[in-house]
This record gives structure tokens, sequence and C-alpha cells, in this order.
């Protein structure tokens, strides 16, 4: 599959607010829809300490209830973390799929796992990086190494600016240059080495593959990362952008993951008004 890596949104295009009634009438005449979201910020709020980003009230039940209308919806949440993490985060073991690290791993509704694309000369140049890291991020700083295993980021939400910036900046110079089978992804205080593979539009792409290609694919995120899969869905999918009104190739905003919520009930009431669970 093509990496086709999203370019940064030109500044006049911002998301307009999303409809109340696009998605519940979506599901209702045109099933099956793909429905993908990011994790944190999007149907979590964000918190200083990652570890304890529990889903926003009302998201677990709402995505449980979509999890019922298999014919109507099929369910997946995309997140940088990895699959462990994100499944006891969520909570919620049945009826969605799960990618983490960006789309790089997948686990089935069924349990199953699988990696989406061939890691080559990744796994070793991970290793260097946390060799990196170990050498040159100080300790007590407020700078946190996280290790997805297929990943690796550096936090620093909790670190000061001027310990952070020199940091971040020799961090990004090694994988760059010594790294090169890994990309640099950028999200809100955290920087990150990954597979060159490893995107959410390229997520996007693999999951709609499964699906009857006119399906409708709709996709809900909140940051940089999220930009590869509005942009891969540009021209025929339905992209929300959850928080600020910064300029995004998302086409739709709700305010924050309470709005993703209330749409995702929206969607279940219509389904559960219209037909019966399978
Ligand atoms: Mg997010």
């Amino acid at each position: 599959m093509p990496i086709e890596r999203s370019p940064t949104p030109p500044a006049a295009e911002r998301p307009r607010a999303l409809p109340r009634c696009l998605l519940p009438e979506l599901v209702i005449r045109c099933p099956p829809v793909l429905l993908a979201l990011d994790y944190d910020g999007t149907l979590s709020p964000i918190v200083n300490d990652p570890a304890r980003a529990v889903p926003a009230p009302g998201a677990r039940q709402a995505l449980a209830r979509l999890a019922r209308h298999t014919q109507a919806v099929v369910l997946a949440v995309i997140s940088g973390r990895d699959i462990d993490q994100l499944r006891s985060l969520l909570g919620l073991d049945f009826g969605v799929t799960m990618l983490g690290v960006h789309g790089a791993e997948v686990m089935e509704t069924d349990g199953t796992r699988l990696l989406v694309e061939e890691l080559g000369g990744a796994p070793h140049a991970l290793d260097k990086v946390r060799d990196w890291l170990r050498a040159n991020v100080p300790e007590r700083a407020g700078l946190v190494i996280e290790d997805k295993r297929l990943s690796v980021a550096l936090h620093y939400r909790n670190a000061a600016q001027k310990t952070a910036a020199p940091v971040i900046r020799a961090f990004e110079t090694f994988v760059t240059a010594q790294a090169p089978e890994l990309r640099l992804g950028r999200g809100k205080m955290v920087v990150e080495a990954m597979p060159k593979g490893a995107d959410k539009g390229r997520a996007m792409r693999f999951l709609r593959a499964r699906l009857r290609s006119d399906a409708p694919a709709v996709y809900f995120g909140d940051d940089v990362t999220d930009e590869d899969a509005f942009y891969a869905l540009r021209h025929d999918g339905i992209t929300v952008r959850v928080g600020d009104c910064a300029p995004s190739w998302a086409e739709y905003r709700v305010p924050s993951p309470l709005q993703v919520v209330e749409a995702l009930d929206s969607m279940a009431e219509a389904l559960e008004r219209n037909a019966p669970a399978d």
C-alpha cells in the first residue's frame, strides 16, 4: 500500500460545525458505514497523565450500543497508543477493531492480531533510538519516554520548555540522520519515532479495502496525526476534527469529546428506532 502523507492544510481550510442529522441519516440510508475514531482527545479528554486518560462519560456505552449493529456499522479505534493500553483504557473487548501505534498493529474483533505492514529495518532502528533516549533524556525533568515496542515516543507535556526544547531538537536530528527506516510523528506535546508505514491515512485505507468499495467512511480525530486520515478521506469520506478551529483537512468539527459521544449516541438512537440490533 503506497504511503501518502498529508501536506500541511492550507490556512483557509477550516472545518465547519457537524450537522446534527448527517451521521444518523448516513447509518440508516447507506449501511455499512465504516466509523473510525482516534482515542486521546477524541473519545477521551486530554489529561496530564496519559495513563489516566479514561473515556469521556458515555463513550464506552455509546460504542457498545453501536457495536450491536454489525450490519450497519463497522467500528474501529485508531490510536497512537499500543493495542494493550488502548484495550485496557477503552474497556471494551468486543465489536471494535483496534489499530495501535498509528495503525501499525491491528486487533480484529475476534482478538486476532496482525501487523498492517512489513517492518523492514524499523525494529533495529528503534533499538538505536532507545539507546539514544536512555543516554540523552535527563531524569526528573518531566520528560517521559514511552516505549510502545513498534514505536518510541518522547512526551514533554510536564517538562519546562527551556529543558524540553533542546532535547526534542536533538532527538529529531538523531532520528532523521541515524534512523532513516523511521519517521517522526508530532502530536500534542509528544514527538515519536515510528515505522515509515505507520500512519492513520494508511490505516483508513486498510480498513476501507475490506468493505464494499462504496461503503461510506467516517473518521473523528483531534490531532496532527489524524490529518493523514482526514486527507485520505478528503474526496469521499466524512471527517470530523475534535477541538479547536485550526486549519485542517477535516470537513467538519465538534468542540470536544462530549460532542463525539453525542454524535455516537445519535447514530445508535437512529439504528435502534429503525431496526433491532443484530
Ligand atoms: Mg488524539
